[in-house]
């Protein structure tokens, strides 16, 4: 959570991907460790905070939603502005939740600053026997695209906090 103490940094992270993949809740589990089986559409831009310690630095991560704006070119530029992170968040089950990552990809690099740390997220690894995209394939458009990877779950709290945490460590490590 949030204390009262001073901040060294603060740095703004976005998730992206078509809706339903999860990223809200990825969002609620990461920041107050709660989940949701019947999670509303969001409205309205809102992103969230949570504090943690990095390198015995205060960091306080700003995590931004989409807002139901998860339509092709609907995010707004706001929406990306000043964002040092992005998550790119498909959903293992449905194959073209995963297809649809180079055109998030592709308006993500249209938007952001060049150095913007991306992490590729197959989200929903507790529905393996629903799984539609190998895992090979996710790490292969990673590798070619230069992104961190990881499958999470929301749901079971799997691989959530380490690939916050990695993304944010890595954004540390280049400022
Ligand atoms: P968003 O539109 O990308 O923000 O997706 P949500 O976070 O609203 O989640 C959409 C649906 O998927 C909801 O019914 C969630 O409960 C469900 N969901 C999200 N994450 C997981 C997960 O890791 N595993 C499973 N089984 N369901 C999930
Ligand atoms: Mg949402």
């Amino acid at each position: 959570g949030d204390y009262n103490q001073k901040i060294d940094y603060v740095f703004k992270v976005v998730l992206i991907g078509d809706s339903a993949v999860g990223k809200t809740q990825l969002l609620a589990r990461f920041t107050r460790n709660e989940f949701s089986i019947d999670s509303k559409a969001t409205i309205g831009v809102e992103f969230q905070t949570k504090t943690l310690v990095i390198d015995h630095k205060t960091v306080k991560a700003q995590i931004w939603d989409t807002a139901g704006q998860e339509r092709y070119r609907a995010v707004t530029s706001a929406y990306y502005r000043g964002a040092v992170g992005a998550m790119l968040v498909y959903d293992m089950t449905k194959r073209q939740s995963f297809d649809h990552m180079a055109r998030w990809l592709e308006e993500l690099r249209g938007h952001a600053d060049k150095n913007i740390v991306i992490m590729l997220i197959g989200n929903k690894c507790d529905l393996g026997s629903l799984r539609a995209v190998p895992t090979e394939d996710a790490q292969e458009f990673a590798q070619r695209e230069n992104l961190f990877f990881m499958e999470t779950s929301a749901l079971e709290s799997t691989n959530v906090e380490t690939a916050f945490f990695t993304i944010l460590t890595e954004i540390y490590r280049i400022i």
